[in-house]
């Protein structure tokens, strides 16, 4: 029977994190499909998805939530006192012994959401669930919609489709995954020159740089969020870095010489302008500033290669999606429209362990059959 404790220690920090361990059978499943050199194409797919917890929606309070609900009561008990001013004086009495019930109980309301709010206050992340501390409200890609769950990471070998790393956290976004996740695939596999696809939500340019630090090779598109780009000005990827001479050429033909260094957030940055931006034709189109500036980080070049690496590979973000479905699409389906039958972290974490072990063993014997499976566990 699979352990109902966390392997991790209780002081362990991370926890309030994210929950990395996964039941041991898991990593025994992992450790016999590599055994059966089942990790052969090197490249793994990286996905997170939110699943529910078993905190409803009303018992998460984020900031908004708590205003909101303290607006209503207030609404509400102003409603009341409104119908008692102007019901006919027969009635009045009546209403006016029902208001006093409501009242209290508003004030019982108000009484509560600020308890509520002070325990949200003290919260590092500034929300607070009350059924399953550990849960957190996140948004998910309905429009509009939102969940109270946690986001489970997982890195899912491209090849059978197997989940060869996972690990529940209650982070709502994916941005800071990528490494963890990636080293955590490498290590369960054994594969040295690991090859990761992610979506433009894992794009965070350290994360780049620790994988690319460790030998790991990263696809993954870049978000569209340059403010530049929106308001109609030529976006950042329409000027050239000419790396020969440490200059930038830009739309007009002119080069942006570099201009200075500064460190922002442990960054180092270079700046670049040209000075031919006053008397440029194309200037509105490019700038309302005196010149265009560009800013480039020490490790752009880093960046650069992965973009470069997935213009000439696209079929790359195909290959992400048919990966990365499959599992999520699967567990889903078995677990249908509820929720996680356990709270805080260590449980969930298990739960999900437990689904991820018998998504592998289903995958395993659809590869190889019940027999080659039995034979090359007891081997
Ligand atoms: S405004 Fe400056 S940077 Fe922009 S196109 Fe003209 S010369 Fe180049």
């Amino acid at each position: 029977m699979p352990s109902a404790v966390c392997v991790e220690s209780s002081s362990c920090v991370r926890r309030q994190l994210s929950c990395p361990t996964g039941h041991p059978n898991c990593r025994r499943t992992i450790v016999l499909c590599r055994r059966l050199e089942l990790f052969s194409q090197a490249i793994v797919g990286i996905d997170g998805s939110k699943f529910k917890a078993v905190n409803n929606r009303n018992r998460n309070f984020t900031a908004t939530k708590v205003k909101r609900r303290l607006e209503e009561s207030f609404n509400r008990y102003l409603g009341q006192l409104d119908t008692a001013d102007h019901a006919e004086p027969a009635l009045a009495k009546a209403k006016t012994e029902h208001l006093k019930e409501k009242i209290i109980k508003l004030r019982e309301e108000t009484a509560r959401l600020q308890t509520v709010e002070e325990q949200r206050l003290q919260s590092p992340d500034q929300q607070v669930s009350l059924t399953d501390p550990d849960a957190r409200a996140m948004a998910t890609s309905g429009r509009g919609t939102g969940t109270v769950g946690y986001n489970v990471q997982t890195a899912v070998d491209s090849q059978h489709h197997l989940i060869v790393a996972h690990e529940v956290t209650n982070i709502g976004h994916d941005r800071g995954q990528l490494f963890n996740m990636a080293k955590q695939a490498r290590e369960a596999t054994g594969i040295k020159e690991l090859k990761v696809v992610a979506d433009r939500g894992y794009f965070k340019r350290e994360e780049i740089l620790a994988c690319h630090k460790e030998g790991i090779t990263t696809y993954l598109p870049k978000p569209m969020t340059s403010p530049n780009q929106a308001k109609g000005f030529y976006p950042r990827d329409a000027f050239r870095y000419l790396p020969e001479s440490n200059e930038y050429s830009c739309p007009a033909g002119q080069r942006l010489l570099w201009r200075y260094e500064t460190i922002e957030k442990g960054m180092k940055l270079h700046t670049y302008w040209s000075s031919a931006c006053a008397s440029c034709a194309m200037k509105e189109k490019c700038t309302t500033g005196k010149q265009r500036r560009i800013r480039r980080w020490e490790h752009e070049d880093v960046l650069e290669s992965a973009q470069s690496r997935l213009d000439w590979n696209p079929e790359m973000m195909r290959l992400r999606r048919q990966t990365v479905e499959h599992p999520f699409g699967t567990l889903k389906a078995w677990m249908g429209a509820t929720h996680f039958a356990t709270k805080r972290f260590r449980n969930v974490s298990t739960e999900m362990s437990l689904h991820v072990l018998a998504y592998n063993l289903n995958r395993v014997i659809k590869i190889l059959g019940v027999n080659a499976l039995m034979r090359a566990a007891r081997a």
